[in-house]
């Protein structure tokens, strides 16, 4: 199946999001019917397969979904979401901040701000949980954390603070930023598990 892959296009590290989903999708093998492009309206949602929800300001972005009519059709969206750092505080149930309007697609708990000011940015080698070979170099940015996980939710990663990693049905959601790196192993899983596989020539 090709890929046709929306980034939420309102505010926040959309760019980068392009073009790692353009690295993972060239890693696979898929050619140019596979498309990257930036969501910004529901019309641009209806022919996506895959969205990202970048990272950011999640009170921004929680604004100008609902401005832009997008809090219902993201809902509704029969996808998979691959939602990283504020994108994560939107996918949850419940957040620490009454300025989110949080989509509830994900059964999560999230403190926003969880590392305070101190640690605002780090890096560290994670292990996830079902990833093959190396431990991910993960950068985290004022990054959010799971504090609780209802039963349906998967989770792959944790570290002191909370949860960093998390699926739930054809969602993915994360704290830190692979967008930011050469790894593309996590969007590629992310496909795979859409039913967008590898191309073997
Ligand atoms: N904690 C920030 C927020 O909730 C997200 C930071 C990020 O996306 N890098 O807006």
């Amino acid at each position: 199946m090709d890929a046709k892959i929306g980034v939420l296009a309102l505010q926040g590290n959309v760019s980068e999001h392009i073009d790692a989903f353009l690295r993972a999708l060239e890693r696979m093998g898929h050619g140019p019917s596979s498309e990257v492009f930036e969501v910004r309206s529901p019309a641009d949602l209806v022919h996506c397969n895959a969205l990202a929800l970048p990272g950011g300001e999640s009170t921004t972005i929680s604004r100008l979904i609902d401005k832009n009519g997008l809090y219902e059709p993201i809902r509704s969206f029969n996808g998979g979401i691959f939602a990283t750092c504020a994108g994560m505080v939107l996918m949850a149930t419940s957040v620490d901040d009454p300025r989110i309007h949080p989509l509830g697609l994900i059964d999560i708990t999230v403190d926003r701000n969880a590392f305070g000011r101190q640690r605002e940015s780090f890096e560290m080698d994670l292990a996830i949980d079902g990833l093959q070979g190396a431990p991910f170099h993960a950068i985290f940015i004022r990054a959010p954390v799971v504090t609780s996980a209802g039963t349906r939710v998967n989770v792959r990663a944790r570290i002191d603070q909370g949860i960093v990693a998390v699926e739930q049905g054809k969602h993915m959601a994360l704290s830190f930023h692979p967008e930011l790196c050469d790894d593309t192993r996590l969007q590629e899983q992310f496909l795979k598990n859409l039913g967008i596989t590898p191309i073997i020539r």
